[in-house]
């Protein structure tokens, strides 16, 4: 797996990222999900940039102009619903791309930290030789994103994955490299080191899809 973290040098990305983890911020749940979608939109630029191109003519009124676009057919496919304003990011860039929703939740069957990931509703296109775009803002196990891959595999076989997050922990990152195809490619706007007992990234940011959406029962 390829790991690009864009935090390493310096940009505006670091004022999102600071406000997405601010606990004051965080109460406007607006200004939550406008951040991660505009770390989407970040995100999705810097993947742009590997992806295949070719040149095309495109005639302008008082011309003909060679210029090179994206040649590869995407998927984006995020999981609910923490993944929504993501989604919203990488899609305000990739607009002809085509769309797949999964639900992944942490199911705790004792009611203590262990939990299983319940993978319940699935829409998606025909992926075959398709770019599938992953959204999951927060790695936290990436319990979630295996799953994710698992239930994903029904629907065809993808040229190549990017996985999209946020919010990384180290030792996530280093469970999904051995699950992921060699060739699949990681880009996350940051990586913490530690995961809490209940699999919460430290210091992170807190529960993602509660801060965008409210808490949930
Ligand atoms: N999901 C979240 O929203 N936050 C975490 O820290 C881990 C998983």
């Amino acid at each position: 797996m390829i790991v690009y973290q864009l935090n390493r040098s310096n940009s505006v990305l670091n004022s999102f990222l600071s406000e997405i983890r601010n606990k004051n911020t965080q109460k406007d749940s607006m200004r939550f999900r406008r951040n991660i979608e505009r770390i989407g939109e970040i995100l999705a630029y810097e993947l742009s940039k590997s992806l295949d191109y070719s040149k095309k003519s495109t005639t302008t009124p008082l011309g003909v102009k060679e210029i090179n676009t994206i040649d590869n057919k995407l998927v984006i496919c995020s999981i609910l619903r923490a993944g929504l304003p993501l989604h919203q990011g990488l899609q305000n860039y990739f607009d002809k791309a085509e769309n797949a929703y999964i639900s992944a939740f942490r199911h705790h069957p004792n009611n203590d930290n262990k939990f299983e990931i319940v993978v319940e509703y699935l829409a998606s296109p025909n992926l075959d030789n398709k770019t599938l775009l992953l959204a999951d803002p927060m790695l936290a196990t990436g319990n979630s994103l295996v799953a994710v891959l698992e239930a994903l595999k029904k629907h065809g076989v993808p040229k190549e994955i990017h996985i999209v997050c946020v919010i990384g922990a180290t030792e996530g990152i280093e469970f999904i490299k051995n699950h992921f195809p060699k060739n699949t490619h990681l880009w996350i706007a940051a990586i913490d080191n530690e995961l809490n007992e209940k699999g919460y990234i430290i210091p992170g940011l807190g529960d993602a899809g509660d801060l965008a959406f409210g808490q949930k029962i």
